[in-house]
């Protein structure tokens, strides 16, 4: 299986705040160093399958 390149999962362990997020090209590249709704700093990892495939299929994380 080919997982695709790219999409993480960002979480914040202080509120509980989560975004996955598919990077459909390398050149546009959002990243959170802080979690946008309390300013904690934020767990980046690779996001799963149901992850990855929630992210694509949602218009609104698709970066
Ligand atoms: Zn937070």
């Amino acid at each position: 299986m080919v997982m695709p390149v790219g999409t993480k999962t960002y979480n914040c362990s202080h509120c509980a705040w989560k975004i996955t997020v598919h990077h459909a090209s390398d050149v546009l590249v959002v990243h959170f160093d802080k979690c946008p709704q309390c300013g904690h700093p934020v767990d980046m990892t690779r996001a799963g399958l149901i992850e990855t495939l929630m992210a694509r299929i949602n218009p609104f994380n698709r970066l």
